[in-house]
């Protein structure tokens, strides 16, 4: 990324940075940068600082709640049709229809209940997001996600009984844990299961991610700033 021009934007610098980092990161362990998908997380950021990300040629971007991603993706994917919605963060029930309807995928399928309600809304609806299970890897009683000794039998029911094909894992580790256990933790139960994705890493972490085999990074407050809640 040479081209900076005098009126760069502070997001548009900040992502030239993380994909430096994450290129960084890639070629030290013998990795092809292009091997690390970037998402741009846009929760509570406005549809402005994401059209500011897609001018600098940031394409996935990942939003936590349903509700606020219907609010701006719509309109925005009208205007440049090859972005890409993540959704990284648990579906309710009564959320899945709609998930199911805006999203390239979903990355939070985390119990046996919610595999079912996307798969009956991707057959009614004709969509096929790509699907990752959500691993809960420090097995936290309040976050989410399938537990890491479940995640073969979970993925085998998901793929055999729902006819979902599952793309790969992701995981939150928790905060006051070595990322990296973690990380190494998802990489092996992905290549267990020969599955190809591995989403892992957030702002504090994503070049660890990546030497850790990550497919995907989830960076957020590194690219739009710290988030302000209402
Ligand atoms: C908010 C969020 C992120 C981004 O976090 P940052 O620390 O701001 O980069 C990544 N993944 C998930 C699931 C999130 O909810």
């Amino acid at each position: 990324m040479s081209s900076a021009s005098s009126t760069q934007s502070t997001i548009a610098s900040r992502l030239a940075e993380v994909r430096g980092d994450i290129a960084t990161a890639a070629k030290t362990c013998g990795r092809e940068p292009e091997s690390v998908k970037l998402i741009a997380v846009s929760k509570t950021h406005p549809a402005e600082a994401v059209e500011e990300a897609i001018a600098a040629g940031q394409r996935i971007f990942g939003e936590n709640r349903v509700q606020e991603a219907q609010g701006k993706f719509p309109e925005l994917k009208e205007c440049h049709p090859d972005i890409e919605l993540h959704i990284i963060g648990p579906l309710q029930s009564n959320k899945v229809k709609d998930a199911v309807a805006i999203a390239d995928c979903i990355q939070s399928v985390d119990r046996e209940k919610i595999a079912r309600h996307i798969a009956k809304e991707m057959e009614e609806q004709g969509r096929t997001p790509k699907l990752l299970v959500q691993v809960n890897t420090g097995e936290e009683p309040q976050k989410a996600g399938i537990p890491p000794a479940e995640v073969a039998d979970f993925v085998k029911m998901c793929r055999d009984e729902l006819g979902l094909e599952i793309a790969g894992l992701m995981c939150i580790p928790p905060l006051d844990e070595e990322p990296a256990l973690h990380f190494a933790l998802l990489d092996k139960l992905a290549k267990t299961l020969d599955l190809p994705e591995l989403s892992m890493g957030m702002s504090g972490d994503y070049e660890k991610a990546v030497q850790f085999g990550a497919t995907y990074v989830r960076v957020g407050t590194a690219i739009f700033g710290a988030r302000e809640y209402p």
